[in-house]
C-alpha cells in the first residue's frame, strides 16, 4: 500500500519523473514534477489534500485561491474538504502578473489561503499574493502539495507543504552533466 504525500504516490502516478528535463526556468534538471498526473485522479488527491488541510490547521481563513492553472484543482478541492468556504482562482495578465478576472473579489482585510501544487522558487506564488493584497484581501497561508524551495522565499507568509524536498538538483544548461553525457533532453509539460 503506497502512502498518499511521499514521493512513492507521486512516482506511482507519473507525477515524478526521472530523465533530463527542460524546467520552465530554462534550467535543466534530473527530476520533473508533473501534478496534473495527481490532480488527474481525484482518488490520489483527495488524501494529499487532508494532509494540507490538517497541516495548515485553524487560520482564520475562509477562502482560498489557486493560480490558474495548477492550482485550481488543489485550491477547489481544499475548499471543499474545509467546508463553508469559497474558492478564486488568479490568472496571469498579459504583462506577467496575476489578476483576479470574472468578478472575483475580497472583501476588505479578508484573509485567504493561496494553494499551489508545486513551489519551487515561489515566484508566481509572490504574484497571487500580489493580487490579494491589490484586491486588499490578505493572505493568511501559503500551502503547496509539493514544496522544492531552497533557501529564502520572496514573501513572508507561512507556507506549509505536504512533501518538502530538499537538495533536487538543477544546472544552468552549459553546465548540465547529462547535457555532456548527451542525455536528449525533454520538456513533459508541452
Ligand atoms: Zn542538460
Amino acid at each position: 500500500m503506497i502512502k498518499a504525500g511521499t514521493l512513492e504516490d507521486l512516482q506511482d502516478v507519473g507525477a515524478y519523473l526521472t530523465g533530463h528535463f527542460l524546467l520552465t526556468t530554462g534550467r535543466h534538471s534530473d527530476t520533473f514534477f508533473l501534478l496534473a498526473r495527481l490532480t488527474e485522479r481525484p482518488d490520489r488527491l483527495i488524501p494529499w489534500i487532508s494532509l494540507l488541510r490538517d497541516k495548515l490547521g485553524e487560520t482564520g481563513a475562509h477562502t482560498v485561491v489557486g493560480p490558474a492553472v495548477g492550482g485550481i484543482i488543489p485550491a477547489y478541492q481544499l475548499a471543499s474538504a474545509m467546508g463553508h468556504t469559497r474558492v478564486l482562482f488568479a490568472e496571469k495578465d498579459a504583462d506577467g502578473s496575476m489578476q483576479f478576472r470574472r468578478g472575483f473579489k475580497l472583501a476588505p482585510g479578508e484573509p485567504v489561503i493561496v494553494v499551489e501544487d508545486a513551489v519551487t522558487t515561489g515566484f508566481s506564488v509572490g504574484k497571487v499574493i500580489s493580487a490579494v493584497e491589490e484586491q486588499g484581501g490578505r493572505v493568511a497561508a501559503v500551502g503547496a502539495l509539493v514544496s522544492r524551495a531552497q533557501g529564502a522565499l520572496p514573501w513572508t507568509v507561512p507556507m506549509v507543504s505536504v512533501l518538502q524536498l530538499t537538495g533536487v538538483r538543477n544546472w544552468d544548461p552549459s553546465e548540465c552533466p547529462l547535457c555532456q553525457e548527451g542525455v536528449p533532453l525533454s520538456a513533459p509539460k508541452r
